[in-house]
């Protein structure tokens, strides 16, 4: 079952710097998204998208502005329940020599076979897992099977998904993913109705998101849809 949050993420006059940095990495950051939506955020290299992100789950705090999750601020939030209602891809992936199964349980160790394969799915990953030897039981790594960029990308969604987030984060996790295996991804996580923020290099990705954020150096500099950008 989902957590009782719904997903909708504001930012008000967000600032923010890292302990060991003066000048702010992001800069009065506002915006909104609903229940379900979808947004991209693009912007050029450390411009602070990952930042961005990482303030949801309160990797950090933040300490000038807030941001709230279903128009609470998420500092009063239970760190648990909104850790619960997040699924993080992160730029880094991160497998271990365990099953295919395995991999994908992390985070959620009480997954049923069919919850996996249903994240699999999603993830448009099981019918690659399905043509290996021993299916979603084999070892990963340097003991069994090595998995391209893609798959390994593929698998680390897969693990967000299990956990039914009501809160998708993914960062830049989708570039070693062709333009078909990109759509039919995005098209899977859509129909999951979770609000998804949504890194991305590629324009491409952006066709299913309600907006895109735009950052240019820690600041919000343009927002609005695929056409309107
Ligand atoms: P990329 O597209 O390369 O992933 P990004 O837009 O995601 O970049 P961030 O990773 O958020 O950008 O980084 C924004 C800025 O913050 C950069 O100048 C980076 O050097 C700095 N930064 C990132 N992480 C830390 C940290 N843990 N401590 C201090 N500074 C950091």
């Amino acid at each position: 079952a989902r957590s009782s949050i719904a997903g909708e993420i504001s930012f008000d006059h967000v600032t923010f710097r890292y302990p060991d940095t003066e000048e702010p990495i992001l800069s009065d950051i506002s915006f909104r998204a609903l229940p379900g939506e979808t947004l991209a955020i693009m912007g050029a290299t450390g411009s602070g998208k990952s930042t961005l992100l990482q303030l949801i789950p309160r990797f950090y705090d933040t300490a000038e502005g807030s941001v709230s999750i279903d128009g609470q601020d998420h500092e009063g939030l239970k760190m648990e329940s909104l850790r619960r209602a997040i699924g993080y891809v992160p730029q880094d992936i991160v497998l271990f020599s365990g099953t295919v199964a395995d991999n994908i349980r992390v985070g959620k160790e009480e997954a049923t076979m069919e919850e996996i394969i249903e994240a699999a799915k999603l993830a448009q990953i099981h019918e690659t897992i399905m043509r290996f030897p021993n299916q979603y039981d084999t070892v990963i790594g340097q003991m069994g099977v090595n998995l391209s960029g893609g798959q390994k990308q593929r698998l680390t969604i897969a693990r967000a998904l299990v956990r039914k987030p009501a809160i998708l984060l993914l960062d830049d996790c989708t570039s070693a993913l062709d333009v078909r295996t990109e759509a039919a991804l995005l098209d899977a996580l859509k129909a999951m109705n979770c609000t998804t923020l949504l890194v991305t290099q590629k324009v491409s990705s952006t066709a299913n998101s309600d907006r895109i954020l735009l950052l240019d150096d820690g600041r919000l500099l343009a927002s609005g849809s695929h056409t309107e950008l």
